[in-house]
C-alpha cells in the first residue's frame, strides 16, 4: 500500500488507542511534526503546502500568537466567574466587528458547543423546536447537533425536528433564482413541519455552505430564506466556523455578503488559530429569556488564554492585511484555476469569494455529471506532490481549496502547476 513502516506502526498504534471512530486523510497518511505559515513538514523535513487548513488561519504557529498564548499561560488561567480584563477586552474587539444589533457574546470551547448554545437560546426565544439545515450541513458533534448534521452519512439519525432543504447551487440550477429557490424550500421545509405540530425555532446556515459544496453567488441570496424564516417567526443563525475571520476577503463573515442581519452568529476554528475558542454572538433581546431562566457556564470557554489568543488572532488580521490578501490571492487563484480548465475538460466550475474556492469536477461539461473518481484521484496525486487538499459536496466531487489566509501568489503558482501536472497524470 505505499505507506512507509515507521507510518504503519503509527496508524496501528493509533487504531488500538483510539479506536475505530477516527479517519485519517488520505489512502497514504501524511505524518506531520512541525507547522509554520503555509506549510506543514513531515519527520524527514519535507515541507508540505497546506491548501486546507482553515483553522490555523494566520499560519501555522503564527508567532505572534505563540507569545500570547506563552505570555498569559504564564500570567493566569481562570474560568469566567472572577473579574478579569482579558475576557472584556477581547469581547470588545470582537464586537467591534458586528453590526451594533449583534451585541453580545458568549465564549465556548468548539464550533459545536456554540450550535448547541444557538439551538438552546433559539428554543428559549422562540418557544419552538423546529430547524431547518442544508441537505449536506454539518454543524457539530453534540447529540442535538449531530442530529442536524446530514453529511455525518447513513449513521446519524436526523432528528424529528429537524427539516433539511437543498443547498443554493448555482451550477446545477437551470437558470432558476437560487435565492428565491431556497427560500421556497424552507417556506416548505415550515409548512412541513407545521403539520408535524413543529414549531420553527430557526434556520441554520453555513454562509459558505462548505460541506454543501460552496456556494458563495450570487451575493445576496440568503436574503429570501432570511425573510421565510422570519416570518414564521423563527430566527437565523449564521454558522460562520468556516467562512469566519475574513476568509471571504471581503469583510469578517459570510453573511455580509448576502447583506442580512443574523439573530445568531456562531464562530470557531480559525477564531484561536488551531487554540480552541470558539462563541455564540446575539442580539440582547434574543439572549434575555434564555439568561433569565438558566445560567451558563463552560469551565473552559472564554478563559483568559483563550481570550489572549483571540486578540492576538485579531491583532494579526488587522496588522497584515489578511482580509486584503484572502481578497487578492483569492482572485489570483481563480483565475488561474479557469485557465486551467481551459486545457483540462473536467474541470465544470470555479466557484468561491475570497480564499474559499470549490472546484467542480465532471464527466462531461454539457450534462454536468458529477466526477467523484477523477476528484479522489486528484486529491491523492496532489498529495504524492506534497500539496494537501480535499473534497466536498454530494459525490465528493468538489475539491474545497482554502488555505491558511496567509496564502501568497508564490503559493499558488505552486498549487495550480502541482494541478496542471496531476490532471495530465491522470488523463
Ligand atoms: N460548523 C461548521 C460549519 C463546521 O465546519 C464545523 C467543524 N467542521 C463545526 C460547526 C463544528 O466545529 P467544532 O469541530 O469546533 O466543534
Amino acid at each position: 500500500n505505499g505507506i512507509a513502516p515507521r507510518e504503519q506502526a503509527l496508524i496501528e498504534r493509533r487504531q488500538k488507542l483510539l479506536g475505530p471512530a477516527y479517519r485519517l486523510f488520505y489512502a497514504k497518511p501524511v505524518h506531520v511534526v512541525r507547522g509554520e505559515g503555509v506549510w506543514l513538514y513531515d519527520p524527514d523535513g519535507n515541507a508540505y503546502l497546506d491548501v486546507y487548513n482553515n483553522v490555523a488561519s494566520v499560519g501555522h504557529c503564527h508567532p505572534h500568537v505563540v507569545a500570547a498564548l506563552s505570555r498569559q499561560a504564564a500570567t493566569l488561567n481562570t474560568h469566567t466567574r472572577y473579574i478579569n480584563d482579558v475576557i472584556l477586552d477581547y469581547a470588545e474587539k470582537l464586537l467591534g466587528y458586528f453590526p451594533p444589533e449583534l451585541s453580545h457574546v458568549m465564549f465556548t470551547c468548539t464550533g459545536s458547543e456554540a450550535n448547541d448554545l444557538a439551538y438552546r437560546v433559539a428554543r428559549s426565544y422562540t418557544g419552538g423546536t423546529g430547524f431547518i439545515v442544508t441537505q449536506l450541513a454539518y454543524h457539530g458533534v453534540t447529540v442535538a447537533i449531530s442530529e442536524m448534521s446530514p453529511s455525518l452519512g447513513n449513521g446519524i439519525q436526523l432528528g424529528p425536528n429537524v427539516r433539511t432543504v437543498p443547498a443554493p447551487d448555482l451550477y446545477h440550477a437551470n437558470g432558476q433564482d437560487v435565492g428565491e429557490a431556497f427560500a421556497a424550500a424552507v417556506r416548505a421545509a415550515i409548512a412541513d413541519m407545521r403539520e408535524a405540530g413543529i414549531k420553527p425555532a430557526a434556520l441554520l446556515v453555513d454562509t459558505i455552505f462548505s460541506s454543501d459544496g460552496v456556494f458563495a453567488d450570487p451575493p445576496g441570496f440568503l436574503a429570501p430564506a432570511v425573510a421565510a424564516i422570519r416570518e414564521a417567526g423563527g430566527l437565523f443563525i449564521a454558522d460562520e466556523v468556516q467562512p469566519g475571520f475574513g476568509r471571504t476577503g471581503e469583510g469578517m463573515w459570510g453573511f455580509q455578503r448576502h447583506g442580512i442581519l443574523p439573530d445568531l452568529v456562531t464562530m470557531g476554528k480559525p477564531m484561536g488559530n488551531g487554540h480552541p475558542i470558539a462563541a455564540m454572538v446575539a442580539k440582547p433581546e434574543i439572549l434575555d429569556a434564555f439568561g433569565e431562566r438558566t445560567r451558563y457556564f463552560n469551565t473552559f470557554g472564554g478563559n483568559p488564554v483563550s481570550c489572549a489568543v483571540g486578540q492576538a488572532v485579531l491583532e494579526v488580521i488587522e496588522g497584515e492585511n489578511i482580509i486584503q490578501n484572502a481578497r487578492d490571492t483569492g482572485a489570483y487563484l481563480r483565475d488561474g484555476l479557469r485557465a486551467l480548465a481551459t486545457r483540462h475538460e473536467a474541470i465544470g466550475d470555479v466557484r468561491g469569494v475570497g480564499l474559499f474556492i470549490g472546484v467542480e469536477l465532471v464527466k462531461d461539461r454539457a450534462t454536468r455529471a458529477p466526477d467523484g473518481e477523477i476528484t479522489a484521484k486528484l486529491v491523492n496525486g496532489l498529495r504524492e506532490r506534497r500539496v494537501l487538499i480535499s473534497a466536498a459536496g454530494p459525490h465528493a466531487n468538489v475539491l474545497k481549496i482554502r488555505p491558511p489566509l496567509v496564502f501568497q501568489r508564490e503559493h499558488a503558482d505552486r498549487f495550480l502547476e502541482a494541478m496542471e501536472a496531476t490532471l495530465a497524470e491522470i488523463a
